[in-house]
């Protein structure tokens, strides 16, 4: 049976960080699903289509990766793919408290998922989707940080500000 783990999040969009994780979590896993959550509470600046389509292109050399949207629960994502794992990336001490939270929450959900934690290699524990919105708003260079098929997407929201 292969080993599978769903890696939720928000990806708004997806950076160099995102794919250490998803890479490093093929070394512990058969596949990975990245579950693209529609997320309209954090109000993302690219719509769910434009998301999922960056992931899908930031990976196109990777067969074991497959890129899905969801909204909903997680556990029930997992269930429906059947993954036996939540794969997430920790970069500091201050994501732990969150992410501790939801790993305890899901594991409450659904006792047989369990969740898998990988590091951020350390040239990316300051990159956050967050910070590559705001230094491109504002013309920074962030061609280092985001694979290259991002560019034209944050480009194009620049020019429409
Ligand atoms: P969410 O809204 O679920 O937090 P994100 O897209 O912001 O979605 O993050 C998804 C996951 O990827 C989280 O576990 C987050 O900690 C992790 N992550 C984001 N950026 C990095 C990075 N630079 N290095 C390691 N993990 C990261």
């Amino acid at each position: 049976m292969p080993r599978c783990a769903v890696y939720p999040g928000t990806f708004d969009p997806i950076t160099f960080g995102h794919v250490d994780v998803a890479r490093r979590g093929l070394t512990l896993f058969d596949r990975i699903i990245i579950g693209v959550a529609d997320n309209p509470a954090k109000s993302p600046l690219f719509d769910l289509e434009t998301r999922v389509a960056m992931v899908q292109q930031s990976f196109t050399d990777e067969t074991r990766v497959t890129v899905i949207a969801f909204n909903g629960l997680l556990v029930e994502l997992a269930r429906e793919q059947q993954a036996t794992a939540i794969l997430r990336g920790l970069r500091s001490a201050s994501d732990f408290e969150y992410e501790f939270q939801m790993a305890t929450m899901n594991r409450r959900l659904d006792a047989s998922i369990e969740t898998a934690f990988v590091m951020a290699r350390e040239d990316y524990t300051f990159v956050s989707s967050r910070f590559i919105r705001e230094i491109s708003s504002m013309g920074g260079d962030i061609t280092s940080l985001v694979p290259p098929p991002v560019i034209p997407h944050l480009h194009a929201k620049m020019q429409r500000a």
